[in-house]
């Protein structure tokens, strides 16, 4: 049986409503909505934010659908996110930036599919 498909029945018998069909990133991911991806690589895609909270807003989000950074167990996958944000904001020009992973409905997340907030120029908040 697909991995997928074991975690689409776990989530079923939990009775949690939110399956990856269900993810926005992921049909991000899937090119359901045109998104530009502004850098992309075989783990990560990276477009911007659609509510930019600074002058620069982009979003690094891993190919695959992991909920948040409390179900990542995957530190190669975590440390080729990192690069990401290091390729990406050199590909783009981006010289200085914060970074920020939201990880549960308490600490800000709002989408259930892990991210790192790239951030640069004046915040908007
Ligand atoms: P978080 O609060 O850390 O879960 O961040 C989720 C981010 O996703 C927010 O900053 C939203 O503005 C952003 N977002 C939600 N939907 C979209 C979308 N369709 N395209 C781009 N960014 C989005």
């Amino acid at each position: 049986m697909q991995r997928w498909t074991i975690v689409f029945f776990a989530r079923v018998n939990k009775g949690v409503k939110l399956t990856m069909s269900d993810c926005i990133f992921c049909k991000i991911i899937n090119g359901d909505f045109n998104t530009e991806f502004v850098y992309e690589n075989e783990y990560a895609v990276v477009f911007k934010d659609i509510n930019p909270k600074a002058d620069i807003h982009l979003l690094v989000v891993p190919r695959k659908h992991v909920e948040s950074l409390n179900e990542l167990d995957d530190e190669i996958l975590l440390g080729k996110l990192m690069m990401t944000v290091k390729n990406a904001t050199k590909k783009l020009g981006i010289k200085s930036y914060k970074t920020l992973i939201n990880t549960g409905k308490e600490a800000g997340q709002e989408v259930f599919h892990l991210h790192i907030h790239i951030l640069s120029g004046k915040m908007h908040f």
